[in-house]
């Protein structure tokens, strides 16, 4: 198979926050991935952005180390990295100051896309879209890329949307969810409506339920003093759970294009019923034999911040009336998987007999590891002895299905980061879905709050807290195994 990449217009790329770990650990890495399969056109540059006082040739080192480092361009043919080099710039500015400003500006050049990423915390988003309005860098034709976390509530979410609203449009503002940009996140897109064997099945008629699971095995580590004022339900539900479950639950947009699909995404959010509390289960790891426990990792002893959510939800409109979506996702679980798995119902008679058992059909829509999906369907046993039923999966992994070109797939950041230079929303979340998202959880955390609610201690290395299988099993049903 012969890859088609697409080289993007000439831009210049100025990232705040340079020298942090999101621009060392990935977006520098997957910009020089791009390099590396062409797409990056020469004339490009990026700027590194940071009050660190560094020149352009240190700055280059550390883009160096951290290319190494982080797995840039395994492919890439030697003398890459000193070409993609040249295009490398540093310019010490501090966000909240006013030197530096207008060296930054004299790296800009007119006429070329112009691309601000704001790898900085939220606190400086403001100060940021101010700044590069006074001092002229950016105009309307600038694009801002704004990371995660894009709020803490409601109210939060809103005042920076009003700050980044009063310097940029909205169709200026790339709000990142690096799920958006994972290849098998856009391949449910073509599934569901590149196909016609699907869609007429995605409904409440032919659909047991639905779990999204995206499970780590990782702790809170270094990020605990953020992670303790935030839990799973801000960190992760919020946000990429809740960004899976509306690719997974929307209506077929009329046109793959920003608005249309942002639109279908936001009516999924607002059609939400509110979570009833009997319905979620929160727990917090606890410490094992040789290894601390959540309490340990954060400055607060008695912390009662989940590290683990597990919900029923439902969606109130004609396609999903009925269907439940069960949604959990937490650390020091027992394996690093993420998943959609659309569960089928059974046929509706066994021709077959009670001793065939039942069986159903179920999607797995996997998102790490081994990117891909498995279609689980129900066939004979092979050999003499009746007709005894079993399932195997038809399975589509991307590594196998396609080859070498599948390790050469851009990671999410880099496909995202190429949409901003291209000017495509498509995969970028819009204000009013973040504000909906939040509008959305404030209730379930306001909920725990006022009734003083303390996580459940699960195992390290487990599935969760009990309460959480039992969440299932009172519904008759199970979660899919966690597991590599
Ligand atoms: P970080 O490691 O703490 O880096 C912060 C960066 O901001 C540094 O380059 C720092 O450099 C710069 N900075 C701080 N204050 C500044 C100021 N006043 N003016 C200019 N630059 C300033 O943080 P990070 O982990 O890279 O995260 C950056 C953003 O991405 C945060 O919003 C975070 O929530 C989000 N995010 C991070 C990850 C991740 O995996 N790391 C994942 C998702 C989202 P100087 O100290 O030299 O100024």
């Amino acid at each position: 198979m012969v890859s088609r990449v697409i080289p993007v217009d000439p831009f210049d790329l100025v990232i705040f926050g340079a020298t942090g770990d999101l621009a060392r650990r990935k977006i520098l890495p997957g910009l020089f991935r791009r390099f590396c399969s062409g797409q990056m056109p020469e004339d490009a540059r990026i700027i590194g952005a940071a009050r660190s006082d560094m020149d352009t040739e240190g700055f280059r080192r550390m883009v160096a180390e951290a290319t190494r480092e982080f797995g840039g361009g395994r492919h890439c043919e030697d003398g890459t990295l000193e070409q993609f080099l040249e295009r490398i710039d540093y310019e010490a500015v501090d966000a909240m100051g006013e030197g530096g400003w207008e060296a930054l500006k004299t790296h800009l050049r007119p006429g070329t896309v112009r691309a601000f990423y704001f790898s900085v915390g939220p606190a400086l988003f403001g100060a940021l879209a101010e700044r590069l309005r006074h001092f002229g860098l950016a105009d309307d034709e600038s694009r801002v890329v704004v990371e995660k976390p894009f709020g803490h509530d409601l109210d939060s979410a809103k005042a920076l949307n009003a700050t980044l609203r009063q310097h940029f449009h909205e169709d200026q503002i790339y709000r990142i969810d690096h799920y958006l940009g994972k290849e098998t996140v856009q391949n449910l897109m073509a599934v569901r409506f590149g196909n016609m064997l699907f869609e007429p099945l995605w409904n409440a008629q032919y659909v047991d339920h639905i779990q999204i699971t995206v499970a780590e095995t990782v702790d809170v580590g270094g990020r605990g003093g953020y992670y303790d004022k935030s839990g799973a339900m801000r960190d992760m539900v919020q946000n990429h759970l809740m960004q899976l479950l509306c690719l997974i639950a929307m209506e077929p947009p009329a046109r793959f294009e920003p608005d249309s699909v942002r639109d279908e995404k936001l009516k999924v959010i607002r059609a939400l019923d509110p979570v009833d509390y009997h319905h979620i289960v929160r727990g917090q790891y606890d410490a094992d034999d040789d290894q601390p426990g959540y309490r340990a990792h954060v400055e607060n002893p008695r912390s009662t911040t989940e590290s683990f959510v597990a919900m029923k939800c439902h969606i109130s409109n004609w396609r999903w009336a009925g269907t439940p979506f069960y949604l959990r996702t937490g650390k020091k679980l027992r394996a690093r998987a993420s998943e959609i798995a659309v569960v089928f119902k059974d046929a509706p008679h066994s021709i077959f007999g009670p001793e065939a058992g039942t069986h159903r059909n179920v999607l797995s829509i996997r998102l790490q590891p081994n990117e891909g999906m498995t279609l689980g369907v129900t066939i004979k046993e092979p050999g003499p002895g009746g007709m005894r039923l079993v399932d195997v999966p038809l399975d589509m992994s991307f590594a196998e299905a396609l080859g070498p070109e599948a390790e050469e797939v851009p990671d999410a950041y880099e496909r995202l980061i190429m949409d901003v230079i291209r000017g495509n929303q498509t995969l970028f979340m819009r204000g009013d879905e973040v504000e909906a998202a939040w509008a959305w959880t404030d209730p379930i955390i306001a909920g725990w709050q006022s009734r003083g609610e303390v996580p459940k201690p699960y195992d390290p290395g487990s599935a969760g807290p009990d309460d959480a299988l039992m969440l299932m099993h009172r519904d008759g049903r199970r979660w899919r195994d966690i597991r590599v």
